[in-house]
Order: C-alpha cells, then structure tokens, then sequence
C-alpha cells in the first residue's frame, strides 16, 4: 500500500523529491532532535494522485491523514475541535524546489467559535485567541474560500479608526470579536455560506487548496522561470501552532546564518515581538534586527544561535531559518538552504572552505554561473558627487536607472519595449512577478530586508530597496514624494542596491573590479578545468578586460566591427563603391595602417596570449546606407536640386545599394565567399595583421595570430584562402625582415563543413566553431527573424525546450560540432579546437563543449568568469 503520508520523525532530509524541501527539513530537524512542532507531511505523490482523480483528495490519502491526525493528536494531548483543549495546527505547502512566496499558507487551523472559547480558558489570554481566531478566517478566506483580503483589510482598518486606534495590539478581546462577527459577515456575503466550523472539514478544504495553488498562475510563471518541471507536485505540511503572539514574552522572526547580501559571517535577520510569522513575510510591519533579540531574550537569542551553528553545520550550507518563541521558549519552523546574491555565495563558499566545512570541489559546484553576473554589472562611480533623495534597505545589489513606473502590468509592456524601468510599489506580491522580471529594479517603501520584493529579487539578480519609509507613494496618483520633492510616473532614478540610496535622474557608473573571494574561486576553477576559456573581443579596450577577468586569448575578433568605425565608414564606403581595382586598392592601402593599429593595441593587451582573428564575413551592403532611406532622398534632390552633385552621388550609391541587394543577405555573398570574388579585401587584412606582428617582433613581443577564414563550406574555398594568406606572410616576412608564427584555420558554421571536417581539416590548423550560423543553418532559422516572429512561441508551446541561440542544441547541432571535431581530428590528429558562437559562454552548452572534446571557449569578456567557473564544474 502506498504511503502517502508521513509523521515527521518517520522522514528525513533525504526524501526531498517525496516530502517536498520543507517536509524533508522538517523531519531531519525532528530526527536530530531540535525544537521542531510535531507534524505530519501529505507528500507530492499525493498531489499527484489529486490531480489524477480529477482534484479530489484519493480515499487512500484521506485514511492516511486521519490517521496521521490521531497521531499527532496523541502525542500533542490534545484533539482538533475540541472545545476544552483543542489542537491547532497550520498548514502549509512545500515543493522539492523552494518557490518563495509561490503558495498558500493557512496558520491556526482548527479555530471556530467553540474552541476560541477553549484557547481564551487554556490561555488565559481572551485577547490572543479572538486575534487569532480572526487571523484564521482571514487567511482561511482568502486561500481556500478565494475571498480578496482587501475587505477584511477594510474593516479591520475601518473599527481602528472608528475606535482611535493606531496599531492592531491596541485592539482588545471585545474589539476582535466585533471584527470576528464582521468578518463571518463578508464570508457569507461572497460565498453564500457561513464560514466553515468543523475543523475536519477546514482541514481538507485546505489541504485541497494547497493541491490547487500548485496550478495557480503564479505558481506556473515562477516555474516556467526557474525551468522547474510541472509534474513535481507539491507536498503538504501539517504542524501542531506554536504562538509568536502571546504577549512581550513571545515573537517571530527569521534569520539567516550568514548575511545573504554580502556573505558576512555573522547571524542575520529579523523579528517582530508579539507577532505571528506572516507579519514578518508580508512586511506588513517593519521588524527588528536580530541583534536586538541578544539584549531583549538573551537566553534565547543563545539558544537560537547556537541551533543556527548547529543547523549550518549539519546542513553544510547556509541556511534561512524561521523561528517563533512561545512564552520565553524557542521553536524552529522551517530551515532551507538560504538565498543569497551572488556576491554572498562566492563569500559563503570561500569562508565555508577555509572553516573546513566544505571542500574545494563543492564550493566549485555551489556557485551558480548564472549568478555570477550580478557581479559583473556597473555600479555607481563614487568620485561623481550626488544627492541622496531617500535612503531605504539595501535588499540586492547592484545599480540601476530607469524610468519610474507603479503598476506590474506595465513595467512588463514598457521593459518589453526595450525601455529601462524601475518598479516601485508599497511593497511587492507574487502576483507582481512579470512586472519584477521586466524592470531594470525594484523600489519598495515597506517590507524588511526578508520582504517578497528583496527575495525575489535577489534570487532574479535585480537591483532592490525596500523599506524606503520615507516614501509616501500614491499609487492612484502614480507619483510618490519625499519631503517636497515629487517623482511622478516617467521621471527617471537611479537606486543603488548595495547602499540602499536612491537618487533623481541618471548618475554615472563605472565598470565592477572583482572581489578577492571571487578571485579565489575562478582561481580554484583554473586548476580543476580541462578546457580553456578565451573571449570575443574587437578592440584594445575590450582585449584589456578579457585579460583581466582571467581569458587565455582571443577566440574571436570579429574585424569587420573595426570597418563599423564612423571615420572609417566613409572608407569603407569608398572600397565597395570602387568602379575598378585600383580605386579599391587606394581605399584599402588608407584602411591597412588602421587595421594594423587595431591589432598591434589588442596584440599588446593579450601580453602573447594568442588572438584569432577573423577576417571580413558579412554582406557588404551591412556598410552602406538603407536603400529605403537612399531612394527618399534621392527623390527629394531630383526634385529640389536636380543639377547637384550630391544627387549624382547618391544616384551612384543607390545604385551599388541595389547591385548588392540579396534576397537572403544571411546565405549570400558573405564570409569567405567575399575574399574568394574580392582577394584584395582579405589579402589587406592578412597584411595588416602581419604588420602588427611584426611590428611587435621589433618591440621583442612574439605574437602568434591566428588567422581564420569564416564561412567555409568546401576545402576549396578554405584552400585558396590559406594559400593568399601564406602569400601576403611571406610578402610581409620579405619587406620586414622580421619572422613570426601563425596558424590558419577556419569557422566550421555551416552543415556541410561539419560534414566534410575530415577534407576541411586538410587544410586548417584549427577549427573554431561558429554556433551562432551553425544553428541558423541546421534549423534552418533566420537568426535575424526567428526569435521575433515564431521562436518565443516555440519555446512557450515547449516545441523546442530552450532558445537553441542562447542554449546549443546538443542533439542536432551539438552532433554536428562532435562530427566536425572527430572527422578533423582524424586527419589531423593534433587539431585545435573550440567554440565562438554565443554558447561559448552558456554554462549547459560549455559542459557539452568540454564532453565534446574541444580545447576552448570563447565567449563575450563579461562572461569570461562564468565560463570559466562552468568548465571547472564540467569536469567535476
Ligand atoms: C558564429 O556564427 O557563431 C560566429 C561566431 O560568427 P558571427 O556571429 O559573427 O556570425
Ligand atoms: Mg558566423
């Protein structure tokens, strides 16, 4: 008989994927004897069995839970809906992946209007039990009976103000039971019904609800984010209450056991006196730091940080726990590994190894690549002066600037527009999630470092302050004013989440240096992988910052972005529009010495590393003006100033415009086939290249360029343009007098290629593959057209699992890049290879690269530190 059904001294930390994360804590805390509530978990195959029955809780599961219930009612004395000692328990969902935020929680289950009676006796505290009998309807409305909280809200606020009152703890026993009688009120008027009093049948109700809010459109978008599989299910929990709101002697809280933003070693948290925990969660109000708990509780304070210690070396991770204390004693609710920047998990890491808790490999494995972009973001230049408008909690680091938007719903159309946003709200929901995803940061005036908004965002890597209480925002006004000053909807700001300051308009920023931890961690990733990690750089500049972030070379230096160069355009302009070949050769004798530059600058910023370079691959007409465009002003000047000069000009260019014009530019004259019909072109870059070497040579850097001709789809073509190479070499070599090395070789980006590596390989040194225009052309996908127009649909449908131009197709494309390799590699055993197409620096594509055999990566410099981190966890 299957079980599905579990007391939690029946389970442990293992049975994650059966108990969801927070059952299988809860039951290794219970197994290692800490102060856990006793309880039971309904697992994830449950819910799946739910949803297989047409959402109707199986008889199996049912019978289980009775029992379970009888269990837990023995070992606690007391039974649930007893009027004389009744047992209230809180129920909660919890999935194998932890999804903050994402589903329901129901506290003081068990509450109707007899067994408050019975609380109020036990108690002695009439007042505690009718706050929170009403705190049950409340949620227990919301969740299950789907009422919206905002006319509980309503009320509530409405007799406060009736009464004088400013806070709810002025409220007394009577004032809760008039808000009690209300509230049955509001249930009956939106359900018809009164509200449930058999604590049974609120029991499954809310087990039902918990099922559903598996399926609820939150829930959905928050796994399509985090790509978490739908069939996981979520499990169910079912804890005896312990109360944080009982009086002085009691509160709630949460904490970490390092400090999640920065990775600090120090306890980090906090609480609220006299408090239920989703007072805390919610960020309704404003909580205390933990700190504050070792002069107001010292003993307790001890005790819990001692279980933090404790908790943290069992675990071996940092963890995020949540703790009440009942009348002076301490209970621990839940405990998960905690979500931290990615600044604090490079901290964690390095500190946890050098405590000996971890060794280096796990460290390596903890650190998501991913995350390791937050670091590498501009942050607020310092030197510039500027004026605070407002401080609030720095929530996640990070700087941003946008335009002031107040509605979800509209950040994500804006931020879908390409423009730069930043959302602010009083404090953020999960329903606001697409609106987070879309703004560039996200500014809160409520809500403690713990709020949904600071979670969310860290997880997401945004910008985030929240708690900025100095911000009076009028969300139906759509501005917000500090002071006098007022910032209406459109005004742009610019936050900085690592200080928690906000300021009016654009400030400057400047580039991220990395943190001594984060040099320890890729230098530990260096000695582990087996693949080199090189970078796509064009310029000296960008040449300079792949060195420094750690890249063993050029991969891909794309020379037609030096053509892009406004000076040089008009050059450009002039070599295509040549009517003959000596006009070309004129311009491209004033390009050689400009090219020549380019490389000596990027030569010396690799310091001998080695430097591929490609040369001139797309259509020409890419660097002449849009014909569209053209033909208007051609038309203006026939009409205005027929005689000019200027119209013969642009009749001219219009001309070449439309020679060059090609139905399918991306399957056209581009790549090699340029140099095969305009040698000259490749030949003055072979040149160039080979002055800048040896120009270095005289300098005594040796150099070794490696010369790479693109888009080659049969040995011919890669045969001609190697022996072109070779000559303008040896023509350089002669004039100069000075030696130096090279190697030639090829971009393996089209099918056929793949296929006939073993041909191609006659002729190459090495080959790198060019992924972007191997997948266009294996999908047969125009990597201009297909994410607008069908891809994003593809990939929302699941008819293709992931973007196959962020993320390599392993299967099809990925076949052909192990075809190229093994076919090169039998003619030319010692044949280089690696990869430069934008999956060179995705952390799933270069696992693949590694298994693939290749020698390196190449990806843009900013994600040099992530490859070179995903190669070291390839190897592990
Ligand atoms: C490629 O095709 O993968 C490549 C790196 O070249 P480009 O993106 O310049 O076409
Ligand atoms: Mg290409």
């Amino acid at each position: 008989m299957e079980k599905f059904v579990y007391l939690f001294h029946e389970g442990n930390g293992n049975m994650r994927d059966l108990l969801g994360g927070k059952g299988a804590n809860l039951a290794e805390m219970t197994r290692i004897g800490l102060p856990v509530p006793f309880g039971f978990t309904i697992t994830t195959q449950a819910c799946n069995a739910y949803y297989e029955s047409g959402k109707t809780i199986p008889n199996l599961v049912e019978k289980q839970t009775i029992e379970a219930l009888a269990a837990l009612e023995e070992k606690m004395g007391k039974k649930l809906g007893d009027p004389q000692n009744p047992l209230l328990v809180s129920v909660r969902s919890g999935s194998v992946f932890s999804m903050p935020g994402m589903m329901d929680t129901i506290l003081n289950l068990g509450m109707n209007d007899e067994t408050v009676v019975g609380v109020a006796k036990l108690t002695n505290n009439p007042r505690f039990a009718y706050d929170s009998y009403r705190r049950f309807i409340q949620m227990f409305s919301n969740v299950v009976l789907e009422i919206d909280t905002f006319f509980f809200e309503q009320l509530l606020e409405d007799t406060r103000e009736q009464k004088g009152y400013s806070v709810d703890p002025e409220m007394t026993a009577e004032d809760w039971q008039e808000i009690i009688s209300g509230y049955k009120e509001i249930v009956k008027k939106h359900t018809r019904k009164e509200f449930p009093q058999d604590p049974r049948e609120q029991l499954f109700l809310a087990i039902n609800a918990v099922f559903n809010s598996w399926n609820n459109q939150r829930a959905i978008v928050y796994r399509r984010l985090n790509k978490i599989p739908d069939h996981l299910g979520t499990a169910v929990n079912v804890q005896s209450m312990v109360f944080g709101n009982m009086g002085d002697d009691s509160g709630t809280g949460v904490a970490f056991t390092r400090n999640p933003s920065t990775g600090e070693p120090v306890l980090y948290g906090e609480y609220l006196i006299n408090a239920q925990g989703e007072d805390v969660v919610a960020g309704i109000r404003t909580p205390q730091p933990i700190a504050t708990l070792k002069e107001e509780m010292p003993e307790v304070y001890q005790q819990f940080a001692d279980t933090c210690h404790r908790l943290e070396q069992h675990y071996q991770e940092m963890q995020d726990i949540e703790f009440t204390v009942e009348r002076g004693k301490l209970f621990i609710l839940q405990t998960r590994n905690g979500k931290r920047t990615a600044q604090a998990a490079i901290r964690i890491v390095v500190d946890m190894e050098k405590e000996g808790i971890i060794d280096k490999k796990t460290a390596l494995l903890r650190v998501d690549p991913d995350q390791l972009n937050q670091l590498l973001h501009r942050r607020i230049d310092d030197s510039v002066p500027k004026t605070i408008l407002a401080k609030g909690l720095p929530a996640s680091p990070g700087a941003a600037t946008g335009q002031v938007v107040f509605d979800a719903d509209e950040a994500e159309q804006l931020g879908n527009e390409g423009k730069k946003v930043i959302l602010v709200s009083p404090e953020t929901t999960p329903d606001d999630i697409h609106g987070m995803v879309a703004s560039q940061a996200i500014l809160t005036s409520r809500g403690g470092m713990t709020s949904h908004a600071a979670v969310v965002a860290r997880g997401m890597g945004k910008a985030c302050i929240c708690g900025c209480e100095a911000l009076k925002i009028d969300m139906k006004g759509k501005f917000f004013t500090v002071g006098d000053t007022v910032v209406r909807h459109g005004d742009v700001i610019t936050i900085d989440g690592s200080t928690g300051e906000i300021m009016l308009g654009e400030i400057p920023m400047i580039d991220p240096e990395l943190s001594e931890e984060f040099q320890q961690l890729l230098t530990w990733a260096d000695e582990e992988r087996k693949i080199g990690v090189r970078a796509n750089a064009d310029n000296p500049e960008d040449a300079k910052k792949s060195f420094e972030f750690g890249a063993g070379g050029i991969g891909l230096c794309r020379t037609e972005h030096m053509f892009m160069d406004i000076k040089r355009i008009p050059i450009v302009q002039k070599m295509i529009l040549a009517e003959n070949f000596n006009e070309r050769m004129e311009a491209l004798e004033q390009l050689l010495p400009m090219q020549q530059d380019d490389f000596e600058g990027i030569f010396e910023a690799m310091q001998g590393y080695p430097v591929t370079i490609r040369l001139l691959d797309p259509p020409l007409h890419e660097f002449l003006p849009d014909k569209e465009e053209l033909l208007v002003e051609v038309t203006k000047l026939q009409i205005l100033e027929p005689q000019s000069d200027e119209l013969k000009q642009k009749e001219q260019l219009l001309k070449k415009v439309r020679q060059l014009d090609e139905f399918n530019p991306m399957l056209g004259h581009r790549g090699c086939r340029l140099g095969m019909i305009y040698p000259e072109i490749y030949e003055m870059q072979a040149k160039a290249i080979f002055y800048a070497a040896a120009a270095l040579a005289e300098k005594g850097m040796a150099v070794k360029p490696e010369i790479m001709i693109p888009l080659v789809g049969h040995v011919n073509e890669l045969k001609q343009m190697r022996q072109l190479v070779i000559d303008a070499a040896v023509k350089v070599q002669e004039e100069t007098g000075k030696q130096f090395e090279y190697t030639i070789g090829t971009m393996i980006e089209i099918p056929r290629a793949a296929l006939t590596a073993d041909k191609i390989a006659e002729e190459a040194d090495f080959f790198s593959f060019g992924t972007n225009d191997l997948t266009q052309t294996t999908f047969g996908y125009s990597r201009d057209d297909a994410e607008g127009k069908f891809l994003q649909a593809y990939i929302e449908n699941k008819v293709l699992p992931e973007n196959p131009f962020a993320v390599l197709d392993q299967e099809g494309v990925g076949k052909l890049v192990e075809m190229g390799v093994k076919l090169g590699r039998k003619t030319k055993p010692s044949l280089k290879t690696g990869i430069c197409g934008e999956h060179g620096g995705e952390k799933s594509s270069i696992d693949f690269c590694y298994r693939a055999g290749l020698d390196y990566v190449s990806c843009s410099p900013y994600r040099v530190p992530l490859a070179r981190l995903a190669a070291a966890q390839a190897t592990i």
